[in-house]
């Protein structure tokens, strides 16, 4: 039985915060909710040749670019691997930097900006692979959120 399993164990080459044989995708279908995103499936990705319950996947946010304002209940584990973010959490918004490591909780809104003027954010996601689809919010949590001045001035829809 394991022997199965062993020739499928691989390394995906990176160069540029690109992986060879890993395919680019689109972030999300066409909206004007996100900016500047592409996304490579590291992991886990929908081939299903790994033996995994999640999937890591490889963010890139242009500058000034933003993911889309969400929520749901699967987790995010986030590890920041170029650039600098400011990441909407709730009610507050947190600076991170490379090698930060973000656990972002079921239910959480969450966003995260590319803050650097000539660098791209790059991150590392990884999400469990059977997970619920992401909500939007409405206008009533758009007003509780944006009760803090700072996430006012950064959130984007
Ligand atoms: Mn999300």
């Amino acid at each position: 039985m394991s022997e199965d399993h062993a020739d499928r164990s691989r390394i995906l080459r990176e160069r540029d915060y690109r992986w060879e044989g890993a395919e680019d995708a689109a972030y999300k279908a066409e909206g004007t909710h996100f900016s500047g995103v592409r996304r490579q499936t590291l992991a886990g990705g929908p081939a299903g040749q790994e033996a995994l319950g999640f999937e890591t996947r490889y963010f890139q946010v242009e500058p000034g670019g933003y993911t889309s304002l969400e929520r749901h209940q699967h987790a995010h584990v986030v590890i920041i691997v170029r650039g600098h973010a400011e990441v909407i959490l709730d009610q507050r918004v947190a600076s991170a930097r490379p090698l930060d490591c973000l656990y972002i909780a079921p239910w959480t809104w969450h966003q995260l900006h590319a803050v650097d003027a000539d660098e791209p954010l790059g991150f590392l996601c990884s999400v469990d692979r059977d997970r619920d689809r992401p909500e939007r919010p409405d206008a009533d949590a758009l007003t509780r959120l944006c009760a803090d001045p700072a996430v006012a001035r950064r959130i984007r829809t």
